[in-house]
């Protein structure tokens, strides 16, 4: 299968430690080759000689559009609806928002139990700072379409399930909330970079997601955010920030909001990073998702089935769709020690991660994991299951990143 594989070429252009399975690119990418450099060439050129004249000599004001172009390429978004800017978190409070202020009669905000954390302890705190009677409904991810209807405002989802590895509809979902009045808001954090996307063509509200991930940006990469460009002038944030101002430079006392995507930025952006992520993300450019998901797809199927083989016996129950059309770009098990296996794996150079309460997480990242990765990973696995030799005193106490 790897003497087949179109994107082998892919692995070259990664830094990546000798020997060392890296399952876990969906929580935090690898460093590209090409990001080494160009940080160095910002940092000594822009930065240290160029000074504040680099704001205009370098493009750095230009950075949050032009990468937001670029990650819009990735997730199916016509230019000008996309723009890189604070985290995720942050960007959930700011489009939620403005899904609220688009729909001001409606008071619900609908989600599934097991959504992030972050996107609904945002909300809830939004919940609190608007005080005007709003209400985080969470139901059960099977029970979902049931209950969209007139009383939502805003459905908000995370497209593939961080835990689960399991895939919304997103264009059955947005047009059932359309029919409804309600509006939408996709989570792209475990999607941009790891399976196609369309949102423009799913109609699609809001979005958000994250640049560390998938898109191999760097640790606390900047996110992008969404807005379809029919709501653009129709709202705005509250986190009106200078930067985000139709004149920035004029320093008006009174806020006036850029026009289009431009008003979702609130401050001074993040320059080195910034310059990180744009190099992951013109890798994912060069690669096209249509080869990534193909291949994503062949590795979770190999993955699954050597599981199901080489680790019969050993209680590791499948949780992530076994039908293609629903399964993102990892693979998850559940298993009563699962946080003890996966220090034995990362200590076996075989690098995954733990979810709460008892998931092993395996992530698929087409461009750097090949066929033969999937094979030695599952050979290590098996042989740690059968040994028991995950069964130690210190692998059992949790880190304070698990
Ligand atoms: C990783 C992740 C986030 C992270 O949010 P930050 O603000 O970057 O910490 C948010 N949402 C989802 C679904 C995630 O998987």
């Amino acid at each position: 299968m790897d003497v087949e594989d179109q994107l082998s070429g892919f692995r070259d252009r990664f830094i990546l430690p000798k020997g060392l399975i890296y399952l876990d690119g969906n929580s935090l990418g690898p460093m590209p080759v090409s990001t080494n450099a160009r940080l160095a060439q910002v940092a000594n050129e822009e930065w240290a000689t160029g000074l504040i004249r680099s704001w205009n000599s370098a493009g750095w004001m230009d950075l949050p559009e032009r990468i937001g172009n670029k990650i819009g390429r990735l997730v199916g978004a016509g230019s000008g609806q996309v723009i890189c800017c604070d985290s995720t978190s942050i960007n959930v409070f700011k489009t939620i928002s403005a899904a609220l202020a688009l729909n001001p009669h409606r008071k619900l905000i609908l989600s599934t139990v097991d959504n992030f954390p972050t996107d609904l302890y945002i909300i809830q705190g939004l919940i609190q700072q608007l005080g005007a009677g709003h209400e985080l409904r969470l139901v059960p991810a099977d029970d979902l379409a049931s209950h969209i209807n007139e009383q939502v405002a805003v459905v908000t989802l995370t497209h593939c399930n961080y835990q689960s590895g399991r895939m919304y509809d997103m264009e059955g979902l947005t047009a059932l909330a359309h029919a409804n009045g309600v509006l939408t808001m996709w989570d792209l954090a475990h999607s941009a970079g790891a399976v196609p996307v369309d949102l423009d063509g799913s109609g699609a509200d809001f979005a958000v997601g994250c640049g560390y991930k998938f898109l191999n940006g760097g640790p606390g990469a900047p996110a992008f955010l969404y807005v379809a460009e029919r709501h653009q002038a129709g709202v705005g944030q509250p986190l009106s920030g200078w930067l985000g101002h139709a004149q920035p430079f004029e320093f008006s006392s009174t806020y006036k909001p850029a026009p289009g995507i431009h008003r979702y930025i609130t401050g001074t952006a993040p320059i080195l990073s910034l310059a990180a992520l744009e190099c992951g993300v013109d890798l994912m450019l060069e690669a096209d998702m249509t080869r990534i998901r193909a291949k994503s797809l062949a590795l979770s199927d190999l993955l699954i089935a050597l599981v199901a083989q080489r680790c019969a016996g050993h209680s590791l129950q499948l949780i992530t769709p076994e039908n293609r059309g629903d399964r993102s770009s990892q693979v998850s098990f559940r298993h009563p020690d699962s946080y003890a296996i996966m220090q034995g794996l990362i200590a076996s150079d075989v690098i995954g991660d733990f979810r709460a309460p008892d998931i092993l997480r395996l992530g698929l990242t087409p461009l750097y994991t090949s066929f033969m990765d999937v094979w030695n990973a599952v050979a290590t696995l098996g042989g740690i299951l059968d040994a028991r030799s995950w069964d130690r005193p210190e692998w059992k106490t949790r880190k304070k990143v698990t």
